[in-house]
């Protein structure tokens, strides 16, 4: 374990309850805050399933499971953040959001807490700024499936300190995850690299060259990739995807980075992938059917 003993995560989504569940598997104490008690109880559902099945498939025990349960609570009540030694935020990907959440919290963190951002694009230094403590302020970055991935990327922005650095770094390697550091650039690395082929597969499929389940197939036996790219890209969200091709776009500037249009409208008709019931693929029925 780390120096930390308790976690506060900001945002029971997809992102928060894993980070809350790899957390309490870790054997930190977690308090997850949302802005509504049905979004708690939805995210601590979540948990629960996630665990239940590592239980089935043998990967944990059905003590640890309870003991891990036992360690996490949750509120939509700001101010049970207050005794939190390192606060997650994994909301929403707009900077405006993040932004509101830091002037909200900060007042009620402990001054010596460390506060970090889960963000997948933005600028972890402009983030800091809007917060009462960039030196202890940096992006901890997990991948999704949270339980599943084993990728972490840390980043600090230009006002962290080698020691907020070094406690994320024990806090990571305590939930036996592997790190990788990247620079304060758009997106970092892994999402740099993988929404500009997520963006591309949206472009192959406006323009006609394949259908959903073409484009999938071909990426899956052609390129050998796990999911296919629109699988991929409903997995995380179709809004995530948009909001980090916007900031790959105005963050470098290049026409490169261009969002896909047909990527806009999913998002303006709020199918966002999996976590509204559709995107790509729609997933109200027993098995994803290709909404193209
Ligand atoms: P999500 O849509 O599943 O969850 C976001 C949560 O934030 C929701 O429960 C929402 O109610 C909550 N929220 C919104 N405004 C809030 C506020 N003011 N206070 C408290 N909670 C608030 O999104 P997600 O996929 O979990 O993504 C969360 C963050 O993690 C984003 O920054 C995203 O870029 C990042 N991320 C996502 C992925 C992915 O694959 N989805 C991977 C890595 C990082």
């Amino acid at each position: 374990m780390s120096s930390l003993k308790t976690i506060g995560i900001i945002g029971a989504g997809q992102m928060g309850c894993g980070i809350a569940h790899v957390s309490a598997m870790a054997g930190y104490k977690v308090h997850i805050y949302d802005l509504s008690q049905d979004r708690i109880e939805s995210g601590l559902a979540t948990i629960n399933g996630n665990l239940a099945r590592q239980v089935a498939s043998g990967k944990t025990s059905d003590e640890d499971r309870k003991a891990a349960l036992a360690l996490i609570t949750g509120s939509s009540d700001l101010n049970d953040l207050a005794p939190v030694d390192l606060a997650i935020e994994a909301a929403t990907e707009d900077e405006s959001v993040k932004r509101k959440i830091y002037s909200q919290v900060c007042p009620v963190l402990k001054p010596e807490a460390l506060l970090a951002t889960n963000t997948s694009s933005l600028s972890i230094t402009r983030l800091a700024s809007a917060t009462d403590r960039p030196e202890r302020f940096m992006g901890i970055h997990f991948m999704n499936p949270v339980p599943v991935m084993k990728l972490v990327e840390l980043v600090r922005g230009i006002a962290t300190d080698e020691s907020t650095f070094s406690t994320a770094k024990a806090y990571v390697s305590s939930l036996e995850k592997t790190i990788t550091v990247a620079e304060d650039f758009p997106a970092f690395i892994v999402n740099r690299i993988l929404l500009p082929m997520i963006n591309e597969a949206i472009y192959t499929l406006y323009e006609g060259v394949g259908t959903v389940d073409a484009i999938d197939t071909a990426m899956r036996l052609g390129a050998n990739h796990p999911m296919g790219p629109l699988q991929l890209a409903d997995f995380i969200g179709l809004d995530t995807c948009l909001s980090i091709m916007q900031v790959l776009h105005d963050g470098l500037a290049d026409s490169k980075y261009r969002p896909c249009p047909l990527l806009v409208k999913y998002v303006e008709a709020g199918w966002l992938g999996r976590k509204s019931g559709r995107g790509f693929y729609d997933y109200r029925g027993e098995t994803p059917v290709p909404t193209r």
